[in-house]
């Protein structure tokens, strides 16, 4: 029988590149940088509500991090601190490898350290808090968005909703499509570079993770503005742009989460520059619609208006 002591020891404890003091003490020591502001942040990620209770461990450990690392990519902030509370049913081994093995393959991959965290019997509950940092007047704010700046997405939207949809079987996916879609859902991957390619472009910036109506929602309701958005331009997979008329390709377009790109604002004038950045990432990065003076989310399929309540979704209509 291991020890929560010799649990922590194997599964958790990994050398420290950026901290002081980390996993072993009351409480872990980590300096910011002159001029800088700590950024904060915090999500939960639990059996049921996030992932399915037998979804594979690796791909849990990679989400649950990778959902963090993504909110400090949408402020801007370069991830470096994170700490782990995690709730176990029981002492799987196995369980517990592939999971640590997921959460650390995104830990390395963004250069980030774990501190610490607790570890507790109970239901599988995974609570990480990330911490970064960003040059002061530098963070990307839900609340700077301007009318008539150009409204953009990272990436592809709609795949993880799909993957979920297919897992739920409310549909059924073509073989290429469902892996492309699963990949979405299952390994997410956190636009840190764009985000700090965007400090000094973008007016105002969020993660999609519960949708993108609902997500630029929260920018244009900080921001005080309006938009208008058109369906036909919203980035996804080849596969799906000749089911765009289906409802079911429609939901996952705009009110689909988990895809963990980025939605950002900018001046008209940045045009060149936000292409610029996209071809220096590799990531397609589109231009989706505009900022309105009137204060309402708009979804326009080729020039007509779309019926946001036909889609179950008209508290934003
Ligand atoms: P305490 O009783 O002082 O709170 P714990 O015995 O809970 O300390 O934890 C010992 C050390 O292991 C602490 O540094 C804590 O941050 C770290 N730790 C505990 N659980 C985890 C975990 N799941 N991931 C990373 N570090 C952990
Ligand atoms: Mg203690």
């Amino acid at each position: 029988m291991t020890s929560e002591f010799h649990l922590i020891q194997q599964y958790f404890k990994r050398p420290i590149k950026q901290t002081d003091l980390g996993i072993g003490d009351d409480a872990a020591l980590i300096r910011v940088k002159e001029g800088h502001h700590l950024v904060v942040s915090a999500d939960m990620s639990v059996v049921g509500a996030h992932f399915f209770a037998d979804a594979a461990p690796e791909h849990i450990g990679w989400k649950s991090l990778a959902v963090n690392v993504s909110d400090m990519a949408a402020m801007g902030a370069v991830p470096n601190w994170v700490t782990l509370s995690i709730a176990l049913p029981e002492m799987n081994e196995t369980w517990l490898e592939a999971f640590s093995r997921g959460f650390f393959a995104c830990a390395e991959a963004f250069n980030i350290d774990l501190i610490g965290g607790d570890t507790t019997k109970g239901p599988l509950n995974i609570a990480v808090q990330i911490m970064g940092e960003v040059p002061v007047g530098k963070a990307i704010k839900r609340s700077g968005a301007q009318v008539g700046d150009d409204i953009w997405v990272s990436g592809l939207l709609g795949s993880a909703a799909l993957g979920l949809a297919h897992l739920l079987e409310k549909t059924k996916l073509p073989e290429a499509e469902l892996e492309a879609c699963l990949h979405a859902l299952n390994l997410p991957q956190p636009r840190v570079a764009l985000g700090l390619a965007l400090r000094e472009i973008a007016t105002s910036c969020i993660d999609i993770s519960d949708g993108l109506l609902a997500d630029l929602g929260h920018i244009l309701q900080a921001s005080g503005v309006g938009a208008t958005v058109h369906l036909e331009h919203i980035p996804c997979l080849d596969t799906m742009k000749p089911r765009v008329h289906e409802l079911l390709v429609q939901q996952a377009l705009l009110a689909g989460g988990d895809d963990y790109e980025l939605c950002f604002t900018a001046p008209s004038h940045c045009r060149e520059a936000v292409v610029a950045v996209s071809e220096a990432l590799g990531l397609p990065l589109t231009r989706i619609g505009e900022v309105d003076v009137v204060p309402t989310l708009n979804v326009l399929h080729h020039g007509e208006p779309l019926k946001l309540n036909r889609l179950g979704y008209d508290h934003f209509a």
